[in-house]
């Protein structure tokens, strides 16, 4: 379905004429550059990059089967997160609506935008709750935020229940899959040529490995890619980061996100027979939240014994949880064994 996005836009963004590099001017063939005051003495970097990082996109491109309009890249998810706050809601006035728990950068962006947050938690069981979402909104909601699957409980949902959401709200519908790689739900990826409102969210910072690289991807119309471009900084992927994604790209995670996968189920699978263990939330991402009889103390007992894990008992909805990431086959038999240890104090 189709849904006008302009009257979404903050007019000063629908007026803006964006910076325009030095090489966006002239395309042709040129031996010698004068024109963007670098450094002429070559040493791989001295040259700006590339501002719309075409090739990557392409290479991007044929990854995820969706044209080069349809995609935006950024400094990590977290860049596209914000651009949305920046594009779409004017500060002091506009508001988002947004799931609860879920990754905590939405709350923090829309706090950097003077945006106010309206979190909806989640039906038992982490569910989502589309009426109480549709609920919430008003005529200034210019943002659903969801995030599938979640983080932290793990969990993805139906397609069908993300594609009611899309269907009923007039706004922009944001779904943020950066565990997707992990999940048998599906992705909304296929659906941004076809649904103006939407924008996926995915990150090379889970499943491809590449967390201190910064690359982010927001998947959208191309209208939405062309107001996220506008308003980011020119050059906001490094000619370094590009080179080494390209490359990385080029070596399968499979493998990597099967073993992840088994060994998240196998892990899910043992942990509720340990003492102090309440509850291992069914999940489709690369971690498990485990809810247990008392969080701090786990805490502090598995740092102790050099494992860190995220502490997310005082997260509304996360009483007495701890949230593990699925390491290395041998790190977590490591964390087996300190639980194993634990459990026999
Ligand atoms: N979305 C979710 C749901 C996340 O959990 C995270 C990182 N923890 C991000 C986005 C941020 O990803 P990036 O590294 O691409 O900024």
């Amino acid at each position: 379905m189709n849904k006008t996005i302009l009257p979404l836009v903050r007019k000063n963004i629908a007026a803006l004429t964006p910076y325009s590099t030095a090489r966006d001017e002239y395309t042709g063939p040129v031996g010698i550059f004068l024109d963007a005051n670098e450094s002429p003495y070559e040493n791989g970097y001295n040259r700006y990059p590339d501002p719309h990082q075409k090739a990557l996109k392409e290479q991007i491109s044929h990854l995820k089967g969706l044209p080069v309009e349809n995609i935006f890249l950024g400094n990590g998810s977290d860049e596209a997160i914000d651009l949305v706050f920046r594009v779409f809601c004017n500060p002091g006035e506009d508001n988002v609506v947004a799931i609860s728990p879920s990754y905590g950068m939405y709350g923090v962006a829309a706090a950097i935008n003077d945006v106010s947050v309206r979190n909806v938690p989640l039906d038992a069981d982490f569910g989502l709750p589309v009426e109480k979402l549709l609920a919430a909104c008003d005529g200034r909601t210019k943002a659903i935020f969801l995030c599938s699957p979640n983080n932290p409980s793990g969990n993805a949902f139906e397609i069908s229940l993300l594609e009611s959401v899309l269907d009923r709200f007039p706004g922009i519908v944001v779904v943020d899959e950066a565990y997707v790689d992990f999940s048998a739900k599906g992705s909304l990826v296929p659906q941004v040529t076809r649904r103006s409102n939407l924008i996926v969210l995915q990150t090379l910072s889970k499943a491809w490995g590449m967390a201190g690289l910064r690359l982010g991807m927001a998947f959208s119309s191309a209208e939405i890619v062309r107001y996220l471009s506008m308003v980011k900084y020119p050059y906001n992927i490094s000619r370094a980061v590009m080179e080494k994604v390209t490359a990385l790209l080029r070596e399968p995670v499979a493998d990597r996100v099967a073993t992840i996968v088994a060994e998240r189920d196998r892990l899910a699978a043992l942990l509720v027979d340990f003492p102090g263990v309440e509850k291992v939330y069914p999940s489709d991402a690369n971690f498990l939240l485990v809810k247990t009889s008392d969080a701090d103390a786990l805490y502090g007992y598995l740092l102790s014994r050099g494992i860190i894990v995220r502490n997310r008992t005082r997260v509304p909805g996360c009483a007495g949880c701890l949230r593990l990431t699925v390491g290395l086959p041998e790190e977590n038999r490591r964390l087996e064994e300190a639980l194993a240890e634990w459990t026999n104090q």
